[in-house]
């Protein structure tokens, strides 16, 4: 059994077929996926919820992606903090910094990021983090603002940047970016990252693995990272299945967290 940790599900690439996307999805053991519930930004940022509520080995967040942060109002953060009490909510993200397209004033990216980690410690939330040309900041916020768990969400970084995060006591996550040919460092971040700290994700639509490279990604397609990623951890994709939903469980699904799931 498989968790792909991390897709967008609500994307409307999803429209036509969502049911038989999961249907491919658990004939090849991903049994379980994690939504992510940015959309397309405030006002609407219930989509990943509903689409939990519909099919039961779906999980949600919640959260504003950096590239929505000038959309966030006060109101925002009200239905944030309603909507963290649902019970198929298990996270809080996709959150962090994008200095890569900057569609959000880095400044209003920052102010919205602290104050989604404030809102996820309160709700008991893991965090997801989306960071993209924007490491140091986001790192250094992290150290001020946030102790708790979370995930580095396809994490495409240096082994020196995988330190740094795990250090933060973070998880990182890889999807199909370590299946690229020109991915060795990222290869290498993911021989270092201990058994405990390692998670899979697809980020479908997006980012989909060789050979799928440039299609529509879907949960389906992360046996393709699977297998590379335990060919270069020198394990076998069964154990690296077993490692990586034991940490999803261990960090979404949690024992305090038990009213969450069903
Ligand atoms: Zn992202
Ligand atoms: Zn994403």
């Amino acid at each position: 059994m498989l968790v792909d940790s991390h897709c967008h599900l609500d994307d409307e690439r999803f429209a036509e077929d969502l049911e038989a996307v999961l249907v491919r999805a658990a004939a090849v053991g991903v049994s379980r996926v994690l939504t992510i519930g940015t959309g397309d930004g405030p006002p609407e940022i219930d989509r990943a919820v509903r689409i939990a509520e519909r099919f039961q080995q779906v999980y949600a967040s919640i959260g504003v992606h950096p590239h929505d942060a000038s959309k966030v109002t006060r109101q925002t953060y009200d239905d944030l903090r309603a909507l963290g009490a649902h019970h198929k909510v298990v996270a809080f993200g996709e959150i962090g910094l994008d200095y890569h397209y900057d569609f959000s004033p880095r400044e209003i990216q920052r102010e919205v990021f602290v104050e989604q980690l404030r809102l996820a410690r309160e709700l008991h939330l893991p965090i997801t983090i989306h960071t993209r040309e924007a490491w140091d900041d986001t790192i250094a916020i992290l150290r001020e603002h946030w102790q708790g768990q979370g995930i580095m969400h396809c994490f495409t970084g240096t082994p020196a940047q995988a330190k740094e995060a795990l250090e933060l006591g973070l998880h990182l996550a890889y999807g199909g970016v370590l299946t690229f040919k020109t991915a060795e460092e990222v290869r290498e971040a993911a021989r270092i990252t201990p058994d405990d700290r390692i998670l899979v994700e697809t980020d479908a639509p997006y980012l989909a693995p060789i050979p799928f490279r440039g299609k529509r990604n879907e949960p389906s397609m992360m046996v393709e990272t699977v297998k590379k990623l335990a060919e270069v951890r020198g394990t076998s994709p069964e154990e690296l299945a077993v490692l990586t939903t034991n940490n999803f469980e261990r960090l979404c699904l949690r024992p305090a967290n038990a009213t969450r799931y069903t």
